[in-house]
């Protein structure tokens, strides 16, 4: 509730300055307060998916949870879209604009966590959300909920989705949404991340390629007859020493990393299979194009090396992100007008000795808002899928701090943090953010066209592509049950 008072004292003395109509500040605070509204419903959402921490595809529980909030609350809901039973799209309204916002939920295998600043899994071996997924969905379907009852009180017309993107960690949900032709009709698409601190993203994410290397060879007894086998697992020895190799002769900006999936069970058979999945990373997608192209010639020169044959599947790639300056003006102007959380002591000790025990500055929460920034040449290290679908449909990304700064993320600390409050305050912030720039998209026709039409010249002569093998996903189960 402290916060619920922090956002209006903040909504009813700093209203955005330029060429917002009265009308359209008044849709925002009525937005902001629906948002808040369904705060502890929200919160339960996000705890209840913490709690599954369902990794990439296995989200059916969930999917199923926000889903069905959807449905609860007027939206027509269409569960297993793009051939993936844990996507759905939720809709309300009718006509244009379609405003789109989405949702992730997906965890990251093996790091289950308590809410607590002491390693200790909730769940021995199971998942957890070291990303904030549990956080991102909620706050997202929090924010489509808010306007989809402003379009159903006449005060905003057009269409709202909530999209629930699942496997973004791996796999790629959004680009099998893409592949099905659900951002079409979409004029934009609003979208946060979890972080460590608040910002608009003028840095995107780099472009990716995941792919599998499958070596065959002939099996034989290790000691007896040794001669007659050809190991496949001398050939992931080769492969990752020619990948170590080639990092020396690559850009800065490129990440290269693998890891092996199978490379025999038992030292005295010689193993006749092995497969790594590697991905390949760059600013560009240009980039990834490159070295992946020498990386084919690396698995071809390590199963001759090996005497194996060799396969290469591409599982997916993600595209680098397509900034719009213009999106960033809306979503720091939101940002700046809904303020940043306060923090109680008690949630300022948690996040320091978060900090201290992973060997950070003890800061504690740092939320204040980022200066906007000119668009950054190279990316930081990470992707997204996200970055496809800037390519497809406008698209506006920003992060709000929901764990303490400078955290390992991708891990327990991040996965305690999105169950504590200080994750939740975060959430509540971004459905806001999300609720209030949405508002301005439907309710500000020369903002949309703006972005809109920046896209276009972003996009001209640019031709997307896919990089998801037809069909559903290709999957192995590692031996953790996890992809
Ligand atoms: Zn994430």
């Amino acid at each position: 509730m402290r916060f619920c008072a922090a956002v209006f004292a903040l909504a009813l003395s700093v209203m955005p300055s330029t060429g917002h109509s009265q009308a359209s500040s008044d849709a925002k605070k009525d937005a902001v307060t629906r948002v808040e509204k369904q705060r502890a419903e929200l919160v339960g959402l996000s705890e209840r998916v913490w709690e599954l921490a369902e990794t990439a595809l296995n989200e059916e529980q969930s999917a199923k949870v926000l889903a069905d909030y959807a449905e609860q609350r007027g939206f027509a809901v269409q569960r297993g879209v793009a051939g993936l039973p844990t996507a759905f799209v939720a809709s309300y309204g009718q006509g244009r604009p379609v405003i789109a916002i989405m949702g992730e939920y997906d965890a990251l295998p093996g790091i289950s966590q308590k809410a607590s600043a002491v390693k200790e899994a909730f769940q021995e071996g199971a998942g957890g959300h070291g990303c904030g997924h549990n956080l991102f969905g909620a706050a997202s379907l929090g924010a489509a909920v808010a306007i989809k009852e402003l379009l159903a009180a006449g005060t905003l017309k057009g269409t709202v989705r909530f999209l629930g993107t699942p496997a973004e960690e791996s796999i790629g949900g959004k680009i099998y949404m893409i592949r099905e032709g659900i951002f079409k009709d979409v004029d934009a698409v609003l979208v946060w991340h979890p972080g460590d601190e608040t910002k608009v993203d003028y840095e995107g994410a780099q472009a990716n390629l995941q792919f599998f290397v499958e070596f065959k060879g002939r099996t034989a007894h290790a000691a007896a007859d040794p001669w007659n086998g050809r190991s496949a697992a001398d050939a992931i020895e080769a492969f990752t020493h020619g990948l170590n190799l080639l990092r020396e002769h690559v850009k800065p900006t490129v990440r290269i990393h693998y890891t092996v999936q199978r490379a025999g069970d038992v030292p005295n058979v010689i193993p006749d299979y092995a497969r790594i999945l590697t991905w390949v990373r760059d600013s560009k997608r240009a980039g990834v194009d490159d070295v992946f192209a020498r990386v084919q010639e690396i698995a071809r020169g390590a199963a001759l090396v090996a005497g194996v044959e060799h396969s290469l599947t591409i599982q997916t790639g993600y595209s680098d992100t397509n900034i719009l300056e213009s999106g960033l003006k809306l979503l720091h102007a939101n940002l700046t007008w809904l303020g940043e959380p306060a923090y109680t002591a008690e949630e300022q000790a948690f996040a320091r000795e978060l900090q201290k025990v992973t060997g950070k500055e003890e800061k504690g929460m740092v939320a204040t808002l980022v200066p906007l920034k000119p668009i950054a040449a190279d990316p930081p290290g990470g992707s997204t899928d996200v970055g496809d679908v800037s390519w497809v449909a406008p698209t506006l990304h920003f992060s709000v701090a929901t764990a303490p700064k400078g955290v390992p993320w991708h891990a327990w600390p991040v996965v305690a943090s999105s169950r504590m409050s200080i994750g939740q305050k975060g959430m509540m912030l971004a459905a806001s953010v999300l609720a209030a720039t949405a508002v301005d998209l439907f309710s500000d026709a020369s903002a949309l066209d703006g972005i809109r039409k920046e896209w276009r010249q972003k996009t001209q002569g640019v031709t997307y592509r896919w990089l998801v093998p037809d069909g559903p996903p290709k999957t192995w189960p590692s031996r953790s049950g996890h992809n």
